[in-house]
């Protein structure tokens, strides 16, 4: 494989560390290009202004230990993605996917608690609706610990369907989730380093290999 242009969808920086860091980084030393669009300022949810700068440089650096390619930011507001009609984030979607032509995407879970998740999951599949134009062949839902696991157990369920090994990315996501070590909470909160590690362990040691990251599969066309 290789030669692939991937594309991450995600409404907070941190959120693809978490979600797909590992992957991420697989994905470029398969000789993969890989991007990443973030849908909020990650602002308001801190309570302070100057927080999106810190969040800002936070981002750079863990993308570039996970060898992303060029990032999109957009500016809708933190944690209140629900004022914004879901129109105008699919718009920003369109134009990314649009000038890239992506051949898979990762996003957020239809299911996340969080709110900004679940409209970014719902920008994602409409501007990916399945005409003969779009590019996207494989869709892949990420989880998001203290987002997945949070939401009501009455709605659709996370299922690791995907299994990705990144038993040789494990350091680089660890890297990048140090970039965004603010975000992180301290044991047994489920935002916690050993949480992120014990997920990957269970991931991995479920499916015969030391660490790996899962995703929910949305689709694959092949
Ligand atoms: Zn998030």
């Amino acid at each position: 494989m290789g030669n692939r242009k991937i594309l991450v969808v995600a409404a907070h920086s941190d959120d693809e560390a978490l979600g797909c860091g590992g992957t991420i980084a697989k994905h470029v030393d398969n000789g993969d290009d890989v991007f990443v669009a973030f849908m909020t300022n990650g602002v308001a949810a801190r309570g302070s202004d100057d927080g999106s700068d810190d969040r800002h440089v936070a981002s750079k650096s863990a993308l570039s230990i996970l060898g992303v390619k060029k990032a999109f930011r957009f500016d809708f507001p933190d944690n209140q993605m629900d004022t914004i009609p879901l129109l105008s984030v699919t718009k920003e979607v369109e134009k990314v996917i649009s000038e890239l032509s992506p051949d898979i995407i990762y996003t957020h879970f239809s299911g996340d608690l969080n709110v900004d998740h679940q409209i970014t999951h719902k920008a994602v599949m409409t501007a990916c609706r399945p005409q003969p134009w779009c590019s996207v062949k494989e869709i892949y839902c990420f989880e998001v610990l203290s987002a997945t696991e949070w939401n009501s157990k009455s709605l659709g369920t996370f299922l690791p369907q995907k299994i990705v090994d990144i038993t040789n990315q494990w350091d680089r996501k660890t890297s990048a989730l140090e970039c965004y070590a603010q975000e992180m909470r301290a044991a047994p909160h489920s935002r916690s380093y050993e949480a992120v590690e014990a997920l990957a362990v269970l991931r991995g040691q479920t499916h015969g290999v030391p660490r790996a990251e899962s995703f929910y599969v949305e689709r694959i066309v092949e």
